[in-house]
């Protein structure tokens, strides 16, 4: 599949409503896509586990979607085949009263991922781009009059393009998803949640709430997607209404970026080599016989 189609482009302003939600390609089922899925999630755990053992890089995953967008469903089946040791996941909330007492970065850098590993992000510091600019939350984080006036939310975008070049020169790869659902969509998995008693959990009378913003949420996504779109943290914008589509797509463009990292297991210089072999000597001198078939 092409995916700098998915890719929104560098310096560019984009407009959400020329990115299709319901697109699903060649594809017209589940059914179709399923074993190219179980392809992507193999390869996935294959280079996982190269990445661990390689121990340089690190690959950050981060999810944003309105509400009922499709995150926490991608996530959980996308990332199936990874081993857990090798991958860390953040779902960020409403930031407490010691993180707002802090630079908005603060949480996020303690929760960034280790060498080796990939962390996923289920909502990140891009909520200060979005819901914190709809909502007027800045004083709660109690910054200085004339830093608020001063542009900031330009001098914001150009900090998370700076903090992710920063990250990219440091071996952490940022790769983020926005995943683009229609308001129509959003209202049936609203009713589903609210009709399906094993769902009912997932509905907050705010989700409602929020649901009001719809157009200016949409705006400020394609704005703040525009701005921070760049070679050290490509957005992709994810046709979303389609669950099975997203899915095989997020995973399509995992497996490129972590393919891109080209990793391999560590290699064993001449006097390791020779080590191992002492090592074998040992172990089959020892009265305990095994197997080794
Ligand atoms: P679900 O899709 O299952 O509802 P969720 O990600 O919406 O999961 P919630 O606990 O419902 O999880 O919502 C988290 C809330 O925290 C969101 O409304 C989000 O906008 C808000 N939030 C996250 N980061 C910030 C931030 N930096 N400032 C203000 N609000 C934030
Ligand atoms: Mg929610």
């Amino acid at each position: 599949m092409k995916l700098t189609k998915f890719r929104v482009p560098f310096k560019k302003g984009i407009s959400l409503s020329d990115y299709p939600t319901d697109y699903s390609g060649k594809f017209k089922s589940k059914e179709q896509t399923a074993k190219l899925l179980e392809k992507n999630i193999k390869r996935m755990a294959e280079l996982q586990d190269k990445l661990y053992a390689h121990d340089k890089y690190a690959l950050l995953l981060i999810f944003q979607a309105m509400d009922a967008g499709g995150k926490d469903g991608a996530i959980k089946n996308v990332m199936s085949g990874l081993n857990p040791q090798g991958t860390q996941v953040y779902s960020f909330k409403q930031p407490s009263a010691e993180e707002l007492d802090h630079d908005y970065l603060w949480r996020i850098n303690k929760s960034l991922p280790e060498r080796g590993r990939i962390g996923i992000f289920n909502r990140s510091h891009y909520e200060e781009l979005l819901v914190v600019r709809l909502h007027n939350l800045l004083e709660k984080e109690k910054l200085p009059d004339e830093i608020i006036k001063d542009n900031i939310w330009e001098r914001r975008f150009r900090q998370f393009r700076d903090y992710e070049r920063y990250l990219h020169e440091n071996a952490i790869r940022t790769v983020k998803f926005y995943l683009h659902v229609s308001k129509d969509e959003q209202k049936r998995r609203f009713l589903k949640r609210l009709d399906d008693p094993a769902k009912n959990w997932k509905f907050s009378s705010s989700d409602l709430k929020e649901r009001e913003h719809w157009d200016k949420y949409q705006k400020l996504f394609a704005e703040t997607l525009s701005a921070t779109s760049t070679k050290y943290g490509p957005w992709y914008v994810i046709p979303a209404d389609k669950k099975w589509f997203a899915r095989l797509l997020i995973s399509e463009i995992i497996v490129k970026h972590l393919a891109a990292l080209k990793p391999e297991y560590p290699k064993m210089n001449d006097a390791q080599i020779k080590n191992l072999e002492i090592y074998r000597e040992k172990l089959l001198s020892e009265d305990v016989k095994v197997d080794t078939k």
